[in-house]
């Protein structure tokens, strides 16, 4: 069969995905397919999708694929733990200056959010 872009063939490959830390294998087949514009970003717990041609990502309140409604972004609770260490403007603060934990999802795992 010769692919054709106005009848594309869906692709599957997600069937076989460990869900992870995402609501079900289609997501984390999405977040993991650089050819889909889906983001995860771990350390703020978002999930997004891009703007074209640009760096921003709209945030994505539930699943596209299953429903379920996604858990609550971090960021100002991430924002919150690097201003109490002393950072004035944590948007500015490298990652090497931070501590390990708060540069993954190590803080909010461990911190059971
Ligand atoms: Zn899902």
């Amino acid at each position: 069969m010769i692919a054709d872009r106005n009848h594309p063939e869906p692709r599957y490959r997600d069937m076989e995905m460990d869900p992870g830390d995402h609501c079900c294998s289609q997501m984390a087949y999405a977040v993991s397919e650089d050819d889909l514009p889906v983001r995860y970003k771990p350390k703020t717990r978002e999930w997004g999708i891009d703007y074209l041609g640009g760096p921003s990502y709209y945030l994505l309140e539930y699943c596209p694929w299953c429903g379920k409604k996604l858990p609550s972004d971090l960021t100002e609770e991430w924002y919150r733990r690097v201003e109490q260490l002393g950072h004035e403007d944590p948007w500015l603060v490298e990652d090497e200056d931070l501590p390990e934990a708060l540069r993954s999802d190590r803080w909010w795992k461990e911190a059971g959010l």
